[in-house]
């Protein structure tokens, strides 16, 4: 075994504590797991979660813009709906307030959020956790250099609001080979430092269908054992698992995200907020580099 002090990051969106806790997901749970506290996030959403954990701080900016979208379009987090949206959501069809939310207030409130915010901290020039290595690798996270095609989705969701949601799961299930595929090429190749694989199966799989519990399970299992395997090939790279939000199900089998997320490591460390994954990183980074220079000192 040659040296391998890769610092491996399983970025799992949607990943519910509950569910790893339930059905006892060992190599999930690695070491040490716990529970994240999501109060400091005005809403609980993808892209500026996953940019905190990259930068160590929430852009407020980009929050403002999640915090007007969801003043139009229903309560979220600690954002209440404005009165005149909800009014008009109980009063109008619904296709009527979808046209209105699409042709008037979404251009208005920064067009597809999950779209314009998703490389903000590249765009702005942020400084972030892929600076503080050599040679680090990522298949794209939100926030920082996600890369989607929005308009097919956006297409195969509106079909699966509709009730036909088969070609959608089965396009959500072939990213998740292909991003595995991914992950485990990026892991193959020695020269990586830091590897951050992001996936997004278990949100997506949970906003495309009313899927019960116990057909969720066989994602996570799928997840579990993956896990297994990186863990057997790096047994000395440290490994963190995070989510940035659960998921709940909701009455009429709705799936929603849930108001706390998941962290995990491979050597004991924890963190409370998903920020922080920033300074744990940095820190088990230099703590690395110092057991190389002792090791060498050794020798
Ligand atoms: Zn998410």
């Amino acid at each position: 075994m040659g040296k391998d002090h890769k610092v491996i990051v399983i970025g799992i969106d949607g990943l519910e504590y509950n569910f790893v806790k339930e059905w006892r997901l060992r190599n999930i749970m690695q070491k040490k797991y716990c529970m994240l506290d999501l109060s400091d996030y005005d809403v609980i959403t993808t892209p500026p979660i996953w940019g905190s954990m990259l930068t160590g701080e929430i852009d407020q900016e980009i929050m403002d813009k999640w915090v007007k979208r969801c003043e139009v379009l229903g309560d979220e987090g600690k954002v209440k709906q404005k009165w005149w949206a909800k009014f008009g959501s109980t009063i109008l069809p619904k296709s009527v307030s979808l046209w209105m939310w699409k042709n008037i207030f979404r251009n208005r409130l920064g067009g597809n959020l999950f779209e314009t915010t998703s490389n903000y901290i590249m765009e702005k020039n942020v400084h972030n956790l892929f600076e503080l290595f050599q040679n680090p690798w990522t298949n794209g996270v939100p926030g920082y250099n996600w890369r989607e095609d929005f308009p097919k989705q956006n297409v195969m969701q509106q079909e699966a609001s509709e009730g036909d949601n088969a070609r959608y799961i089965r396009y959500i299930e072939n990213s998740y080979h292909n991003s595995k595929k991914q992950l485990l090429a990026a892991l193959e190749s020695k020269t990586f430092d830091l590897v951050f694989w992001y996936e997004k199966i278990l949100d997506s799989i949970c906003h495309a269908s009313r899927i019960k519990p116990i057909n969720l399970m066989r994602y996570y299992l799928e997840i579990n054992e993956l896990i297994g395997i990186v863990k057997e090939k790096h047994p000395n790279s440290v490994i963190y698992i995070v989510s940035d939000h659960g998921m709940e199900r909701k009455k009429g089998g709705y799936w929603w995200h849930s108001n706390h997320a998941f962290f995990s490591s491979s050597n004991g460390e924890s963190i409370e907020k998903p920020l922080q994954l920033y300074n744990l990183i940095k820190k088990t980074k230099t703590l690395g580099k110092n057991g190389d220079k002792v090791s060498q000192i050794n020798k």
